[in-house]
């Protein structure tokens, strides 16, 4: 049977001497998994589709479960983001959260738009990648279920003035007077700068303390390590 699916590529891993497995994020399917042969031969026509962050039309030939590229129309590159280090590794981080918590089946036209739209100012916005990533990201823990939550103190409600607290399992912030969960204190600017970026108003830095948490909050809460996002902090600092 034939298939058209539309997508990105998140990654692609060698099998045998010629061929990779490439996880594809759909826009119709959620995440896939596909073959695609001959893609490290020299002058393969198919090559530039078994890359991270090709954009295609996908046409798959699929017995049962089992789905292998047989072609692909590019949609877009974005292949800016390949000739920058920074916009390479937010970008990677997109690709890696989408990964690891975007299931198989499940479909997501907003998130999958989201994805698109970030990849977009990556390559050719002028927004900081930094900037960019981070408000994609508190974008995409919302919509995986780990929404952060800016809204004053997660317990009385009140706006948190001075001392302020994360607590990893609810994703909230508390004041002094109510912390009492699992998490840590945190530097007061964090809170300032994640609602500002949020809200889209521009920062003087880059929001290293953001991304910072973000990093704390998805190793402690759901024990994914984004090695992209570690390797990007460890560029920009
Ligand atoms: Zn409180």
């Amino acid at each position: 049977m034939e298939e058209k699916l539309t997508g990105i590529v998140l990654n692609g891993i060698s099998y045998g001497e010629s061929d990779k497995i490439l996880s594809i994020y759909t826009l119709e399917n959620g995440i896939v998994s596909a073959k695609i042969k001959g893609v490290k031969k020299a002058g393969a026509k198919l090559k530039f589709a078994s890359e991270p962050f090709c954009f295609a039309e996908f046409i798959f030939s699929s017995r049962g479960d089992k789905r292998t590229v047989i072609g692909a129309s590019l949609l877009e590159s974005f292949y800016p983001i390949r000739e920058d280090i920074v916009k390479y590794y937010a970008g990677a981080t997109v690709l890696e959260f989408v990964r690891h918590f975007s299931k198989e089946n499940i479909v997501n036209r907003e998130f999958f738009i989201s994805i698109i739209d970030c990849l977009k100012e990556l390559s050719y916005g002028d927004s900081d990648a930094t900037y960019t990533l981070a408000k994609f990201l508190i974008f995409a823990l919302r919509h995986t279920g780990y929404a952060l939550n800016f809204s004053g103190c997660s317990c009385c409600g009140n706006d948190i003035k001075g001392r302020t607290y994360f607590d990893y399992n609810s994703g909230g912030f508390y004041c002094e007077e109510c912390f009492n969960g699992v998490g840590r204190e945190i530097n007061p600017a964090t809170l300032a700068e994640l609602k500002k970026i949020e809200n889209g108003e521009a920062l003087e830095d880059k929001p290293i303390k953001s991304l910072r948490l973000i990093d704390y909050y998805l190793v402690n809460k759901t024990e994914e390590n984004l090695s992209s996002l570690k390797e990007l902090l460890r560029i920009i600092y």
